[in-house]
C-alpha cells in the first residue's frame, strides 16, 4: 500500500476555532478519507502552534500560564475536530518535547551542512503580532498588515540570527517550475513564482529575549522564531531525526490557507534544502470563508460561531456545506440562508428522500431483501460515470466538483423513482420488472455510501449498514463504488439521514 502523510496548518492557540479553522481541517479530512477508501496507508497529522506571541497575550489576559492556557486550548480545539469528525492519526503540539528536539535538529543540521546559511545581524521592521512576522512595505495598507488591519504594527529592533533565504530562489523556481513542488491551485502557483521571481530577502529566524519559545542552539539569548519553529512540527510529527522518520517524510500534501503560501512554498522548502531533507511533493492552499464578504478570522471579528454552525444541522451537513458550497480553493461565502437551502435540497430532499423512499419500498415490497437482478440499467451508466468524473476530481483535490459528481446518482435517483414508479409495478403485479428497479436503486445508493463518506462519514455509514453491508464503509472499499455488491442483502428500514428542520 503506498503511504500517503498528509497535513493541516497548525493553529494559533490565542482564540477558540472558527469557520475558517473548520474548512480547512474538513477539507483534508475528506482528502484523507478518500485515499483511505482506494487503499493508501494513511497519515494525516493536525495539531496546535503554540509558541506564539499572541499565546502569551491570551494567556496573560487570561490570567494563567501559558502552559496552562496553551493545555486548555489544545482541548477545546481537538474537541471540536472530533465533533467533526476529522480522522487525523495524530495530533502535534509545538510545546511537545518531540517537537522542540525536532527543530533544534533541524537548525543544528542546517549549521553543520550549510554554515553560511545562518548568520547573526541587527534587524529593524515592523512586527504583526497576528502574523507573527515583520512585515514588508507591500504587506502593508494604511499602517496596518493587510490581512490584520485592526491590529498596530509594532516597531522592531534588535539582533537576530538570519537565514541565508535569498540564495534559494532560483532554486525553487526551478523545483516549482518542474513540478518537483506542486503548488496547487495554479494562482497560489503564480504567485508563488512572481514572488521567486523578483527575489528574495534573508529572513529573521530568532528573537531576543523571548520567554517562550525553543531556545536558539548555541545562543542562550535568542528564542527560534515562532513561524521556523511551527514549520517544523510536519518534520517532528515522522520522528526526525529518528532512524525510520523516512517512513513517512516527505510529506505528500500540506493543506495550508492561501495568506501562508510564502511561508510553505517558499520558506519551508529552502529550510529543507538548506537541511538537506527532501521537500514536500505538494501544497494546496484553499482559499477564505467569507461572511458578508469580510475574512472570517479572530482579529476580524466573528459573526458566527462554529458551535452555532455545528448544532445548525449537525457535523456532517456542516461538512457537506463547507465543502460543495463554500469550496476548497477559492474564497467563498457563509450565509445561513445557503445554509439551509443546501441543506433541504441535497441532503433532506435529495440524499435522505432517496435513501429513505428505497429503503421503505425493499421493506415494504420485498421484505428488506434486495432482489438479485442484475441488468445493467440506465441508472447504473449514471452510477459509473459518476464513479469516474468523482475520482478525476478528488484525485485534482476539486472536492466541490467530486460532490458534485456524488449527487448526480441523488437526482438520476430520485428521477428514477418518478419515472419507473415502483409502486404501480407492485400494485400491477410486474413483480420482474419491480425486481429490477429496486435493485438498481439499491445499487445507487450502495455507490452513494462510498462515494459520499468522505464528506458526510456519520451518514454514509448508517447508510451503508441499513443497506446490510458489514464493517465500515470508511476502508478500501472503492472497489465496491464499481460493483455495488448489494444484491440478496438484508436492509433495514431506513434512518432519518436528514431530518426536516422544525420551521421549514
Ligand atoms: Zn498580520
Amino acid at each position: 500500500m503506498p503511504k500517503f502523510y498528509l497535513t493541516t496548518a497548525i493553529d494559533y492557540s490565542n482564540g477558540d476555532p472558527h469557520l475558517g479553522h473548520a474548512l480547512e481541517k474538513v477539507g483534508a479530512d475528506c482528502i484523507a478519507r478518500y485515499r483511505r477508501l482506494r487503499g493508501d496507508q494513511v497519515h494525516f497529522l493536525m495539531g496546535m502552534d503554540e509558541h506564539s506571541q499572541s499565546v502569551l497575550q491570551a494567556a496573560a489576559k487570561g490570567g494563567v500560564q501559558p502552559q496552562e492556557w496553551v493545555d486548555r486550548m489544545a482541548s477545546r480545539f481537538a474537541d471540536f475536530w472530533a465533533r467533526l469528525e476529522c480522522s487525523n492519526d495524530d495530533w502535534i503540539r509545538t510545546t511537545e518535547p518531540r517537537h522542540s528536539r525536532s527543530v533544534t535538529e533541524l537548525l543544528r543540521r542546517i549549521q553543520q551542512r550549510h554554515p553560511a546559511d545562518l548568520y547573526v545581524s541587527e534587524y529593524e521592521g515592523l512586527y504583526c503580532t497576528g502574523c507573527e512576522e515583520f512585515k514588508q512595505d507591500s504587506q502593508i495598507v494604511n499602517g496596518h498588515c493587510i490581512e490584520h488591519p485592526s491590529l498596530e504594527l509594532i516597531p522592531t529592533r534588535e539582533r537576530n540570527h538570519f537565514f541565508r533565504l535569498s540564495r534559494y530562489a532560483d532554486q525553487l523556481l526551478g523545483l516549482i517550475n518542474s513540478g518537483n513542488l506542486r503548488v496547487e491551485p495554479a494562482i497560489r502557483r503564480n504567485e508563488v513564482l512572481r514572488l521567486l521571481e523578483s527575489g528574495l530577502q534573508d529572513i529573521s529566524v530568532s528573537r531576543l529575549r523571548q520567554p517562550w519559545g525553543i531556545p536558539f542552539p548555541g545562543d542562550a539569548e535568542q528564542t527560534v522564531y515562532v513561524w521556523f519553529d511551527a514549520l517544523i512540527n510536519y518534520l517532528s510529527a515522522t520522528g526526525f531525526p529518528d532512524a525510520g522518520f523516512e517512513r513517512l517524510w516527505p510529506a505528500d500534501l500540506h493543506i495550508i490557507g492561501k495568506g501562508i503560501t510564502r511561508f510553505h512554498c517558499v520558506i519551508w522548502p529552502a529550510m529543507l534544502l538548506a537541511a538537506e531533507l527532501e521537500l514536500p511533493r505538494q501544497v494546496w492552499a484553499h482559499g477564505y470563508v467569507q461572511w458578508e464578504g469580510a475574512k472570517m478570522s479572530k482579529t476580524a471579528g466573528t459573526a458566527v460561531t462554529l458551535d452555532e454552525a455545528i448544532d445548525r444541522h449537525g457535523p456532517d451537513a456542516l461538512r457537506y456545506f463547507l465543502l460543495r458550497e463554500v469550496g476548497f480553493e477559492a474564497d467563498g461565502n457563509f450565509t445561513w440562508e445557503r445554509f439551509d437551502e443546501r441543506y433541504t435540497s441535497d441532503l433532506a430532499d435529495g440524499f435522505g428522500n432517496l435513501a429513505s423512499r428505497t429503503l421503505a419500498m425493499l421493506a415494504k415490497y420485498r421484505n428488506g431483501a434486495v432482489p438479485n437482478a442484475a441488468d445493467r440499467m440506465a441508472l447504473d451508466d449514471v452510477g459509473l460515470n459518476a464513479v469516474e468524473e468523482y475520482a478525476r476530481a478528488m484525485a485534482a483535490l476539486d472536492l466541490r466538483r467530486g460532490a458534485e459528481a456524488a449527487w448526480t446518482i441523488v437526482s438520476a435517483a430520485n428521477l428514477f423513482v418518478q419515472q419507473t414508479a415502483p409502486w404501480a409495478l407492485a400494485k400491477a403485479g410486474k413483480d420482474a420488472e419491480l425486481d429490477q428497479v429496486l435493485s438498481a436503486l439499491a445499487r445507487a445508493l450502495c455507490r452513494l455510501a462510498v462515494l459520499t463518506s468522505p464528506f458526510i462519514p456519520a451518514k454514509a455509514q448508517s447508510l451503508w449498514q441499513d443497506l446490510g453491508m458489514e464493517g465500515e464503509v470508511a476502508r478500501n472499499s472503492w472497489e465496491v463504488a464499481r460493483e455495488a455488491p448489494v444484491a440478496g442483502r438484508t436492509t433495514s428500514r431506513p434512518s432519518i439521514l436528514f431530518p426536516k428542520p422544525a420551521s421549514v
